[in-house]
């Protein structure tokens, strides 16, 4: 008798739950697919910002990771502790498991605590603090808000420029605008850089239209939580009464402890299969680095762990099936800024491309925006 082939997917976020579903779909009745994750529930970032100014609730963000057993995926909540290439096992808090294929599918981790004071903001990449940071937003009526790139690199390239949109248009409506200064800083030249010159000084003159302090190329060192203050590494000082941040983000340290991942924790792949230098090992998404022809890596977006999820859920078909793998990753992303006042822009284009302008953006306008409306119901009814 043959023996069953196992595909485990670690990680249950954007690209983990695509790579169960199709590989469900297409082998669920020959091969076990394991999912496995530390939190019941999958939660859609790309909601957060709604969250913050009131327009989502927390349950219309997330879904019970549960629902997928319905479609034969084994789902198990548990922590990955161990990955072993070589032996092809992994380990989580309470179980083993081994495997014949391996998706990992971890994300980027945050780690806030690696500069001091940070923590005493609002991590706006943290559901949790996205929660706790809207109660405040509806009692700030005056004062400075400082939004913080903290490092280099960072998922959604675009979030941080939306919040700030998105918080004008907020204030704006209370008829609180113009007692509110907004700034970004950024250890950026542009935002958005992998998406091009253009499309980098488009948001910076979008920023300057909308009143929106924009300081480019600033490492913070240090927050002076009690005093209120930003020190970066020029010493300069900037002065605020509430701090949103992007924590500075690495590799899972699962994965740096596997030895699979760079310096930073982040798994080196093959550009257009996904695939690790260890056979039948990929890994998509946030979790893993992709270095484009500019010698900037991928972007860490939603758009490409759901593509490249797909491309390696088809290999691994094919491999199963013993067919010729036909899938590739080829670069090609599109992805909403959204401006508020109920307008977005859609900017597209293929990273991959050598030739400029990388991305192409489409003015902001009410379609855009309600196609992101849509394709974020769509999302989660469709994978659940
Ligand atoms: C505020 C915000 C707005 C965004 N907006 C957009 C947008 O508009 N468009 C877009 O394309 N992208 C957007 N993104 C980025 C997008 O959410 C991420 O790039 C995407 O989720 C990455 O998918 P992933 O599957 O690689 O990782 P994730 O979705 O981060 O999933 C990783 C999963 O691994 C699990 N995990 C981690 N470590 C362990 C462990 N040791 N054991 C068990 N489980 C573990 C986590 O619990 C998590 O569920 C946004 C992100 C944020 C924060």
């Amino acid at each position: 008798m043959k023996t069953q082939l196992t595909v485990i997917i670690l990680g249950a976020g954007i690209g983990g739950v695509v790579t169960a579903n199709v590989l469900a779909k297409k082998v669920g009745k020959t091969a076990r697919i394991i999912l496995i994750d530390k939190q019941k529930n999958h939660v859609f970032p790309p909601a957060f910002l709604h969250l913050m100014v009131g327009e989502r609730k927390p349950q219309d963000v997330q879904k019970p990771l549960s629902l997928l057993k319905k479609k034969g995926i084994e789902v198990i909540t548990d922590e990955v502790t161990k990955i072993n290439h070589k032996e092809k096992t992994v380990k989580t808090a309470h179980h083993q498991f081994s495997y014949n294929y391996l998706v990992i599918a971890l994300g980027a981790q945050m780690f806030p605590e690696n500069i001091v004071g940070l923590s005493t903001g609002y991590n706006l990449y943290s559901f949790e603090d996205v929660e706790k940071l809207k109660v405040s937003l509806e009692k700030f009526t005056k004062g400075k808000i400082a939004i913080v790139i903290s490092s280099l690199p960072f998922k959604c390239p675009a979030a941080p420029y939306e919040a700030a949109f998105l918080l004008d248009a907020y204030f704006a409506k209370k008829n609180l605008r113009q007692n509110i200064e907004l700034s970004v800083f950024t250890p950026e030249l542009l935002p958005m850089p992998s998406a091009g010159q253009h499309i980098g000084n488009l948001i910076k003159e979008m920023l300057q239209k909308r009143s929106i302090n924009f300081y480019p190329q600033v490492k913070l060192q240090e927050v002076l939580g009690k005093t209120h203050k930003l020190v970066f590494s020029s010493r300069e000082k900037y002065d605020f009464n509430l701090l949103l941040f992007i924590p500075p983000h690495q590799g899972a340290t699962v994965i740096k402890e596997a030895g699979l991942g760079n310096e930073t924790g982040f798994i080196p792949v093959d550009k257009y299969t996904l695939e690790t230098i260890y056979p039948n090992v990929f890994a998509i998404g946030d979790a893993n680095i992709i270095l484009l022809s500019s010698g900037k890596p991928l972007p860490k977006a939603g758009v490409f762990a759901h593509a490249q999820a797909e491309v390696v859920a088809d290999i691994i078909v094919c491999r199963i099936k013993d067919k010729k793998e036909a899938k590739i990753y080829d670069g090609k992303s599109s992805c909403f800024l959204e401006t508020g006042f109920d307008k977005a822009g859609f900017a597209s284009g293929n990273l991959y491309t050598e030739s400029a302008p990388v991305m192409k953006m489409r003015n902001p306008s009410k379609i855009w925006y309600l196609s992101k409306m849509k394709f974020e119901k769509y999302w989660l009814w469709k994978w659940f």
